[in-house]
């Protein structure tokens, strides 16, 4: 079966992306089975960049040869913060911040906003690396509302802030399924899932 890489070491992000993938024949693994490996720096300025750079580190390590290659990077833009926390979405409260300290920073920064301006949108970029050298790069994204508090206490990161208007329920209420219908790395995945199944046919 052909094996396929994904090029992260979160958790939430393989569930995702594997429940994406179910059904085409390939072994996925994720860099948390692999042997440890230095942590790529996320220091490109686009999304599209910081995923065709942890593709591309993988790619180059040992015992990665044959495989498919996919690597996401995503983020939370905000317009009334100007789009902020950005491509750097992980590390909005520091370095070493986690999910709760950057939700909790987010919701300081947008206190007394009313609901018009808290407009946001979530931006993904996949890179997907084929064994041939064939190189595919997808992008998507999702607009919501930024809510007042935390709603929610499924999915991970910026989830129970961010709500999805047609659902009126955050993408900590909605659930994965619910969630990936129409989230933006459920968008450029059920595309990555085209492109994959296209190459595999030959
Ligand atoms: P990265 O792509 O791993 O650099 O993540 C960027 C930041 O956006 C992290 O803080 C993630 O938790 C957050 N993020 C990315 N995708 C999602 C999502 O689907 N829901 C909630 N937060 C997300």
């Amino acid at each position: 079966m052909q094996r396929l890489i994904v090029a992260t070491r979160n958790a939430n992000k393989v569930r995702e992306i594997r429940a994406l993938l179910e059904g085409l024949p390939l072994e996925v693994t994720s860099l948390l089975e692999l042997p440890p490996s230095p942590p790529v720096e996320e220091d490109q300025p686009t999304y599209a960049g910081n995923a065709m750079k942890k593709a591309a580190a993988v790619r180059a390590a040992a015992g990665t040869a044959g495989a498919i290659v996919i690597a996401d990077d995503s983020g939370l833009e905000v317009e009334a913060l100007g789009g902020l926390p950005g491509v750097h979405a992980a590390r909005f409260a520091g370095p070493a911040a986690d999910d709760t300290a950057n939700n909790r920073l987010l919701l300081e920064k947008m206190s007394g906003l009313s609901p018009e301006k808290r407009a946001a949108e979530f931006r993904c970029a996949v890179a997907i690396l084929f064994p041939d050298g064939r190189t595919e790069l997808v992008e998507e994204s999702c607009s919501g509302k930024i809510a007042e508090l935390l709603q929610g206490r499924r999915g991970f990161g910026y989830d129970p802030l961010f709500i999805y208007e047609p659902a009126g329920l955050t993408f900590a209420e909605m659930g994965a399924e619910a969630k990936n219908r129409v989230s933006h790395r459920g968008k450029a995945l059920r595309r990555v899932r085209l492109l994959i199944a296209g190459w595999l046919e030959g």
